[in-house]
């Protein structure tokens, strides 16, 4: 064959003759072995020795759309529940900008080296789905823990509704604790519904609050209040100490309104700074304390079990709701109903009431 490149005035690379092309798809490739597919119980093995490899794995396969990944992880958590429920869980929420990444990097820090605990960071962010990548829970968020062999970081499962996000993240916690991590962080971003999914997940809901005005919350809303059983008002340092104060003591007086919450526990209210490193021991010395509080009056196991309750039936409705929606015929159905409750040929109830009918016949 004759090549230009070959020719005496072509002073570009040439094609050297005599070589048989390669076929295009290396025949050696075929015989590579596939990665090898873990079993329930291998996945089981491993991650009861700790293995965090496989346990990123199973937390993967907990978040897959795909129905056999699905399948597979339902029988691993399920074999995972009898060595779980033994850690600390602990919610973290605090509007952006807050410090909710300082702070993660700075307790945990304080967990892992001076108390010896192995802390898994998780988070739930609903909106991650939309930014296509979760904003929380990032590695480079957290220099410090991200370098501990201790500290496991998932960022949020990033696909579906705020309820399917948040049981993924339930039952990655499963799986942390039958990992062997004795404490976990559930991290959100402290301005929509998510906290309520998170609150239904932890045993201490930490809010985090920054020095402000002194008379506004802080966009944070007044049920998010009643759910902490701690707040944290971050950056008491250089200039700040003095609002920070002011804002603790104001936090303070919001609370005596609250009624006393079903732990028993009279929420408390803290300064610190994570840049400084300050009133870190006090925080987690906080915590442990409530810990042996609810341990020992029962609330501890009575809020666990109130929360398998809580995720059972909130599977349900997920997943009723979820068969609904996708079945092709309810679809189209929909959008007829709809368009005849615009027109005020039917009423909004009588619609509702005949795609449940149409829905429950398919079924039958
Ligand atoms: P997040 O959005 O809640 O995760 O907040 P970040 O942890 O990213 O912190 C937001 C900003 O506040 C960053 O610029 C931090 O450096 C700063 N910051 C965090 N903690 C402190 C603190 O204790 N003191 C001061 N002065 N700044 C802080």
């Amino acid at each position: 064959m004759h090549h230009i490149e070959n020719d005496l005035h072509y002073t570009g690379l040439s094609v050297a003759q005599g070589i048989a092309s390669p076929p295009a798809v290396n025949p050696y490739l075929k015989k590579r072995k596939h990665r090898h597919e873990f079993t329930a119980a291998e996945y089981i093995e491993q991650i009861l020795k700790g293995n965090i490899t496989v346990l990123s794995q199973a937390v993967t396969l907990v978040e897959s759309q795909k129905n056999e990944h699905q399948a597979l992880a339902q029988e691993v958590i399920e074999k995972c529940l009898p060595y779980s429920g033994h850690s600390v869980r602990i919610g973290i929420t605090g509007v952006p900008g807050a410090g909710k990444s300082t702070s993660i990097d700075v307790f945990g820090m304080h967990l892992i080296r001076d108390r010896g605990k192995k802390l898994a960071v998780l988070a739930i962010d609903p909106s991650s789905e939309r930014s296509k990548g979760s904003i929380l829970g990032d590695k480079t968020r957290m220099e410090d823990i991200s370098r501990e062999p201790s500290a496991f970081i998932r960022p949020s499962p990033s696909a579906g509704s705020l309820g399917g996000v948040a049981r993924k993240t339930h039952e990655t916690i499963i799986l942390c604790e039958a990992a062997g991590f004795d404490t976990v962080f559930v991290e959100t971003v402290g301005v929509g519904q998510s906290e309520t999914a998170v609150h239904s997940m932890v045993d201490f809901f930490l809010l985090i609050q920054v020095p402000g005005t002194g008379d506004e919350l802080q966009g944070i809303k007044r049920g998010i209040m009643e759910m902490a059983d701690g707040i944290i008002v971050n950056k008491a340092d250089g200039t700040n100490i003095d609002r920070a104060n002011l804002s603790a003591a104001q936090y303070r007086n919001a609370l005596h309104l609250f009624p006393l919450p079903p732990s028993g526990w009279s929420p408390k209210v803290l300064t610190y700074s994570a840049k400084n490193k300050t009133g870190i021991t006090e925080i987690w010395d906080m915590v442990y304390e409530y810990i042996a509080f609810v341990k020992e009056n029962g609330y501890f196991n009575s809020n666990h079990h109130s929360q398998a309750k809580f995720w059972m039936y909130s599977s349900i409705n997920e997943q009723l709701k979820n068969h609904f929606y996708h079945s092709s015929e309810i679809e189209k159905e929909l959008k007829i109903k709809e368009q005849q409750v615009l027109n005020a040929e039917i009423s909004s109830f009588m619609a509702a009431k005949q795609m449940l009918d149409l829905y429950f016949r398919q079924k039958s």
